[in-house]
């Protein structure tokens, strides 16, 4: 099969080179030069969008700010409406199809303009988290409020850009599902992974290491279930949720998801029988979902390092991933997949290595 990929990041390249191995060809196509590639080469295709359209079986896409010019070239070669996936880059969309599908998720409402921002701030009886409706990732576009702090000052700059204003949530850990939709609706599922975060970033995930409760893997699955099916997915997506409560009071509120492969996956590539990307192409192509083997994983990312350290390279534990992007603080350039026996030693990794492999601005 003749597979094209919309972005050419480090997710589209893992996805191509997953296609490779399933026996598929694979382009990519940059939305910020225009450009149809071959994977992993700087040098472009002389191909215009429309040729590369017309060669591929399939269209899919590493992310989900879907140009409205693919959206409309390529619309009989994607497996689902791409303008419901583009509309989740607005986080009022979005939140509105959590409550749609009357699943879990902060309190929240929408502001236009600075005035309406002031007036919600004046009113607001708790913490609150206001995030930019387009636009933000990596904990960017975000800003915080409690009662008490300067309202005009707050509003002039979070109210530059519509918005949302959520309830600040208490929240004991944060966990992501990640797991695919198939074309006769099939679904199959990671377990909830760990996901802690440094600055809004994405440090570390613990993937098939802690111990999840049945009820929430179940509370989780049954989100996945709805959201996907609303959508009419097909592929791998992925839902953030913030635990609240604890032991049996325990259960879950959706941040956000990610209709695509997802950063708190990427343990999948050393910790299971089938990655994540293995997992979108066998969606994207009609092959059956594999019953999934997991073994415990630690997935540490490398943020703004100029290098991931020779002894990682060397150590017979760790696989290391270079995204062969320019470091600068805070942007992720790679990841490392440790396989560890338990949480302890998860840990002793992570104290050993975040502060060689993590810039943060
Ligand atoms: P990503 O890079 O995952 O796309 P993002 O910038 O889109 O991140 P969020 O996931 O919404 O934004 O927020 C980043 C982090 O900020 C969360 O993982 C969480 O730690 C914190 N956060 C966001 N919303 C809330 C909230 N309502 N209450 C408490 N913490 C929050
Ligand atoms: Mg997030």
């Amino acid at each position: 099969m003749k597979v094209l990929f919309v972005g050419d990041g480090q997710l589209g390249q893992m996805l191509g080179a997953s296609g490779i191995s399933h026996g598929h060809e694979c382009l990519l196509f940059s939305t910020r030069t225009q450009e149809v590639k071959p994977l992993s080469a700087h040098v472009a295709l002389p191909w215009t969008l429309a040729e590369a359209i017309d060669w591929a079986d399939v269209v899919s896409w590493e992310h989900e700010a879907i140009p409205a010019d693919v959206i409309a070239a390529a619309h009989d070669k994607f497996l689902m409406d791409p303008a419901r996936i583009k509309s989740l880059t607005d986080r009022r969309a979005e939140k509105k199809l959590f409550d749609d599908c009357r699943v879990g998720t902060s309190p929240w409402q929408s502001y236009g303009t600075v005035s309406e921002l002031e007036k919600l701030l004046s009113k607001a009886e708790q913490p609150l988290v206001l995030k930019a409706a387009r636009g933000g990732y990596d904990g960017k576009g975000q800003w915080r409020f409690k009662p008490g702090d300067d309202i005009q000052a707050l509003a002039a700059e979070a109210g530059k850009e519509p918005g949302i204003a959520e309830h600040m949530i208490p929240f004991n850990k944060e966990v992501s599902l990640v797991g695919a939709r198939g074309k006769d609706g099939s679904v199959c599922c990671y377990p909830l992974i760990t996901n802690v975060h440094t600055q809004g970033i994405l440090s570390y995930s613990l993937g098939g290491i802690d111990e999840v409760p049945e009820a929430l893997q179940q509370q989780a699955e049954e989100a996945f279930h709805r959201l996907t099916t609303a959508l009419n997915y097909v592929g791998v997506f992925a839902i953030e949720f913030f635990v609240v409560g604890e032991g049996k009071e325990a259960e879950l509120l959706i941040n956000e998801v990610a209709p695509r492969v997802h950063n708190s996956g990427h343990w999948t590539m050393s910790g299971a029988n089938c990655s994540q990307f293995d997992l979108h192409m066998r969606a994207l192509t009609g092959m059956p979902f594999p019953q999934l083997h997991i073994e415990p994983t630690l997935m540490l990312n490398v943020i703004g390092a100029q290098q991931i350290p020779v002894g990682l390279w060397h150590h017979q534990d760790a696989q290391c991933h270079w995204y062969n992007k320019d470091p600068r603080p805070g942007r992720k350039v790679g990841h490392v997949n440790i396989r560890t026996a338990n949480l302890a030693t998860a840990k002793t990794w992570v104290k050993q290595w975040r502060e060689r492999l993590q810039v943060l601005a």
